[in-house]
C-alpha cells in the first residue's frame, strides 16, 4: 500500500536556530512510516533583515548594505556551526548563495523594484532549506531537496503573483510522485516562485503556508499540518487577549471567514486549494507535537462553539457627503467605488445613510492623499484616525459588552454570526 503522504510547513519561529533546528528533525521522526514534504520559511527573522539590507540596495548605499548582509551571514554561519563540526558540502552550498547575496549590489536598476525585491528576498528561504535538508540527511538520511522556483509556476506580478494552476499542478506531480518513492522527505522552501521566463517571483509575506497548500492540491496529500509557536488556532490573538481558548476543530469555511476578518494564524489564500479537495488543515505546536492543536476541515458541527475575536488596530474611518447634498444614490456610490478602485483602497467595512457613505481602511499616508486626491471635488471628505475594528464570530449581549466595554461605538454592524465594532477610546 501507499504511504500517506503529509504536507508539514515550518516557519521561521520554528527554525530560528540550531536547537529549533533539531526539534524539527525530532518532529520528523515521530512520523517515520510516512512521506512528508515539508516546506520552510526563511529562519527567525531573515526576511525582514533582508528586507532592511534590499532597502541600502535600492539606496546604493554599499556600507549599510555589506554591513546588513554580514549580519544576515553571520547568523546563518552560527547555526551551521552549532549544527555540524564539519560538513564542507553544507558550507559550500551556504558560501555560493552569500556570493550570490553579495553580488546582488551590482545587479543594475534597471529592472522593476518589486522584481530585484522577489529576487533578493528569496534568499532567505534558499538558505533554511539547505539547511534544513542537510541537518534531516546527517540525521536521518533519507531526504531531497527541491527547488520550489521550478515547480510552483506564476505571472509576473512581482511580490504577489497568481499561480498558474495547470501548470504548477502538472509540474509537481511530473517531479515530487517519483521522487516520493525515493525519499521519505523532500525538502523545498515557502514563499518563493518563478515565472514563465524563470524569473523568481514570491506569493506575498507569510506566503509559505500558501505554498504548502498548493503542494498539498497538486499531490492530493492526506492532511497539511502548520507547525507553529501556538496550541493551535485561538480565538483571539494572546498579544491583545489574556484568556485565549484553543479551536479544537472549526470548518474551512469558518477559517476563511475568520482569516477574511484578519485572523492572523493561516495566511488567506492557503484555504481554498485545501477545501476543493477537503484535505484537512492541522495547526499543531512544535514545542509539544503530540498535542491534537487544531484540525480545519469539513465539518461544520463545532464552528459555533467558543466565540472568536480579532481585533485590527489602527484603522481610519472616512466618512464623505456629495456636495450639492444629493441622496446617496447608485449613481453616486458607483462613482464612489470607482474611485476608490482607482485609488487600490482595501475596505475593511462600510455603511451608508441618505446622505453619507462611510468606510474604514487600515492607516496608511499615502492612501489617505490618494483618497483625499480623487474624493474631494465632489464630496464633502471627514476621517477619523486611532480607530479599532472588532470583529465578534458567534457574538452574544456579553462578549459584545466585554469589547465595547470603556469605548466608543462610532459604527456597529451585525449579521446572524458576526459582530462588528469600529471603536475609539472613549
Ligand atoms: N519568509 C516569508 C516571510 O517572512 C514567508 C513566510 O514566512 O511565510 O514573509
Ligand atoms: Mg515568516
Amino acid at each position: 500500500m501507499k504511504k500517506p503522504l503529509l504536507v508539514f510547513k515550518f516557519g521561521g519561529a520554528s527554525v530560528k536556530d540550531a536547537s529549533a533546528i533539531s526539534n524539527v528533525v525530532a518532529i520528523l521522526e515521530r512520523y517515520n512510516t510516512q512521506n512528508i514534504l515539508l516546506v520552510v520559511s526563511a529562519m527567525g527573522k531573515t526576511t525582514n533583515n533582508l528586507e532592511h539590507a534590499f532597502e541600502a540596495f535600492i539606496e546604493k548605499d554599499a556600507e549599510a548594505f555589506k554591513t546588513r548582509v554580514e549580519t544576515i551571514k553571520k547568523y546563518h554561519t552560527s547555526i551551521v556551526d552549532n549544527l555540524f563540526e564539519h560538513n564542507a558540502p553544507l558550507r559550500q552550498e551556504i558560501e555560493s548563495i552569500f556570493n550570490q547575496v553579495e553580488t546582488y549590489y551590482n545587479q543594475d536598476l534597471s529592472k522593476s523594484r518589486a522584481q530585484l525585491y522577489d529576487g533578493f528576498i528569496s534568499f532567505g528561504e534558499l538558505l533554511s532549506s539547505k539547511i534544513l535538508q542537510f541537518k534531516i540527511n546527517a540525521d536521518l538520511k533519507i531526504s531531497k531537496w527541491l527547488d520550489a522556483r521550478k515547480h510552483i509556476l506564476t505571472d509576473a506580478l512581482y511580490q504577489k503573483a497568481n499561480v498558474n494552476w495547470p501548470a504548477t499542478i502538472a509540474s509537481i506531480c511530473e517531479t515530487c510522485i517519483p521522487e516520493l518513492e525515493k525519499y521519505t522527505i523532500l525538502v523545498t522552501q515557502g514563499f518563493i516562485a518563478a515565472n514563465e521566463s524563470g524569473e523568481t517571483t514570491t506569493l506575498g509575506r507569510e506566503g509559505s503556508d500558501y505554498t504548502a497548500g498548493i503542494f498539498a492540491h497538486a499531490l492530493e496529500s492526506d492532511s497539511v499540518t502548520i507547525w507553529k509557536d501556538v496550541p493551535g488556532m485561538l480565538n483571539a490573538d494572546p498579544k491583545f487577549f489574556e484568556d485565549t481558548i484553543k479551536l479544537d476543530r472549526i470548518s474551512f469555511r469558518e477559517a476563511i471567514e475568520l482569516s477574511y476578518y484578519g485572523a492572523s494564524v493561516i495566511h488567506p489564500k492557503t484555504l481554498k486549494p485545501l477545501q476543493n479537495k477537503k484535505i484537512p488543515l492541522l495547526v499543531k505546536s512544535f514545542t509539544d507535537p503530540g498535542a491534537p492543536g487544531t484540525i480545519i476541515d469539513v465539518d461544520t458541527s463545532n464552528d459555533h462553539m467558543v466565540p472568536s475575536f480579532i481585533f485590527k488596530k489602527n484603522q481610519v474611518l472616512f466618512s464623505i457627503t456629495p456636495k450639492d447634498f444629493s441622496f446617496l444614490i447608485e449613481a453616486n456610490l458607483s462613482d464612489i467605488f470607482s474611485k476608490l478602485s482607482i485609488a487600490k483602497v482595501e475596505i475593511n467595512i462600510m455603511q451608508n445613510s441618505a446622505l453619507s457613505f462611510s468606510f474604514l481602511i487600515d492607516h496608511d499616508t499615502n492612501k489617505i492623499e490618494s483618497i483625499l486626491d480623487v474624493l474631494s471635488s465632489h464630496y464633502e471628505v471627514k476621517y477619523n484616525t486611532n480607530l479599532e475594528l472588532v470583529t465578534v464570530r458567534h457574538y452574544d449581549k456579553k462578549t459584545n459588552e466585554f469589547v465595547c466595554k470603556d469605548k466608543k461605538i462610532l459604527l456597529q454592524q451585525s449579521t446572524r454570526k458576526t459582530a462588528r465594532f469600529v471603536l475609539s477610546e472613549a
